[in-house]
């Protein structure tokens, strides 16, 4: 029998995984859907299209009556961190003192997380690409502050949660790793979790279960398990994402993904944290072919949930914009974003076609009135992978990560944000999955 088990390989379970090999003598089981690779593509196009570590089985509406598509949802040991566009950014301070002083979560305030974002610091590099035909080119022209955004790479290698780390917790002899395992759902006895059931039948007994299968499978796995708590499933949240894109006038030859960025802030304060990002794509193809500029609103109020349908199927209803906030500030923001860009030298970087189609779009998008602008957001928007928010501290999990009413059950992933950061999530992720870690530590110690 396992002390602990961890259900999914992704960024958090690899994080709790590698801190309780290196602070108990804890034996780990980690059990992921998918599957090992020894290194992973830079370019998260390139990475995407391996065969088998993507699950876009799960149905979504990003928008409220909108077109359903197969969410972007990592399935390979790393997760997301093993396939995602590499941006690193931590959650802003007023994210965490939120979380504190809003949600009643007083060991999450940034006094108390920044700590632990130094422990897990992803090593970055900046990547200043400014050649002519490209899209950081365009972005500096049209914002003197855009600047390169640090990308999750040494040596031009992807560093992912399956990396150092996690190679010392299997130097250990604790940590069992089973790849190509489902869990089915949660074993109880009582009103404490013992094991979980996999999909092939077969049983794992642990003392202890943390649950990392993502924002979306984890909520699900959970109802799948019969936990019915109040809020499970709810208060879903993601960056609502629109991408402006065009064949590029030249093949992008390096490897990178993504280079500048642009922040938008509340009343042009610098240290306000971001309402919303400009990022600008130098490849958003496996070939380097096509280029994109993505605008995101980071602050957002909007809630969906995860819908169990009469059928028994999951969907996830992201209800993007249904928050009249969030609608009115992405309008202006899409908005501006259009007039800045349509002003700049298009066909420098985009095929003179892709550029003229561009330009039109992004007419439309400056001349056209708020109803306009905002009924094609509705047919336009998606969001960016970022889910979060459904088995939320202070609802469904107490500010440890432990699922309410039941013993030795917790949750350690991107589910547990009572509110989504306004930042990329990937290293938040991190963080917190350590330090809820740091808590099963002390729990199995004591
Ligand atoms: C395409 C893409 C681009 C992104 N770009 C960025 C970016 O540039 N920067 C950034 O900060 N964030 C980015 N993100 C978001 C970031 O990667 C996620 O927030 C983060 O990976 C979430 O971590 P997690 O551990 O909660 O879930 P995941 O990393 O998704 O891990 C969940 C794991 O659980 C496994 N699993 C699920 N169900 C089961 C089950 N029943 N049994 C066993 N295993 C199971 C899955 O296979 C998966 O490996 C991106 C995400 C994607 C998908």
């Amino acid at each position: 029998m396992a002390d602990v088990v961890v259900v999914g390989g992704g960024t958090a379970g690899c994080a709790v995984a590698a801190h309780l090999c290196a602070v108990t003598d804890a034996r780990v089981t980690l059990l992921e859907a998918g599957d090992q690779f020894d290194h992973h593509p830079v370019n998260l196009f390139t990475s995407m299209s391996r065969p088998g570590v993507l699950d876009t089985s799960l149905v979504v509406s990003a928008i409220d009556h909108g077109e359903r598509y197969g969410y972007l949802q990592a399935q390979v040991l790393g997760g997301g961190s093993a396939v995602n566009g590499l941006i690193v950014l931590p959650g802003a301070i007023d994210d965490f003192n939120e979380w504190c002083e809003r949600d009643g979560l007083s060991e999450w305030s940034w006094d108390h997380v920044a700590p632990w974002f130094d422990i897990v610091a992803t090593p970055t590099s900046l990547v200043d690409e400014t050649s002519h035909s490209s899209v950081a080119q365009l972005l500096s022209d049209a914002w003197s502050k855009a600047r390169p955004v640090p990308l999750a790479l040494v040596s031009a290698s992807r560093q992912s949660a399956d990396s150092d780390a996690f190679r010392h917790a299997q130097a250990t002899g604790r940590l069992s790793l089973r790849l190509q395992t489902a869990v089915s759902r949660i074993r109880f006895t009582g009103s404490r979790a013992t094991g979980v059931d996999l999909v092939d039948g077969s049983l794992v007994e642990a003392s202890c279960v943390v649950v990392c299968a993502g924002a979306l499978r984890t909520p699900i796995l959970l109802r799948q398990s019969g936990v019915d708590i109040s809020g499970l499933g709810e208060n879903l949240q993601d960056h609502p994402n629109i991408m402006f894109t065009g064949k590029r006038r030249v093949p992008f030859v390096e490897q990178v993904p993504i280079s500048r960025y642009v922040a938008f802030k509340s009343d042009g304060d610098a240290s306000a944290p971001d309402v919303a990002h400009v990022l600008g794509y130098e490849q958003i193809d496996a070939e380097g072919k096509l280029a994109g500029i993505g605008v995101s609103l980071m602050d957002v109020y909007s809630r969906g949930a995860i819908v169990e349908s009469s059928t028994g199927a999951w969907t996830a209803d992201f209800r993007c914009l249904s928050d009249a906030r969030d609608r009115k500030v992405f309008v202006d923001i899409v908005r501006q974003v259009a007039t800045e860009v349509v002003e700049q030298d298009l066909e420098a970087t985009f095929h003179a076609t892709d550029a003229r189609h561009l330009s039109d779009v992004l007419t439309f998008l400056v001349t056209k009135s708020d109803e306009k602008v905002s009924s094609w957001l509705d047919h336009n928007v998606r969001t960016l992978s970022h889910a979060a928010g459904t088995c939320a501290m202070g609802v469904v999990c107490d500010g440890k990560g432990r699922v309410a009413d039941i013993d030795d059950l917790w949750v350690a992933d991107a589910s547990l944000m009572p509110r989504i950061v306004r930042a990329n999530t990937n290293e938040t992720v991190a963080m917190m999955a350590t330090r809820v870690s740091q808590f099963v530590a002390e729990t199995l110690e004591g």
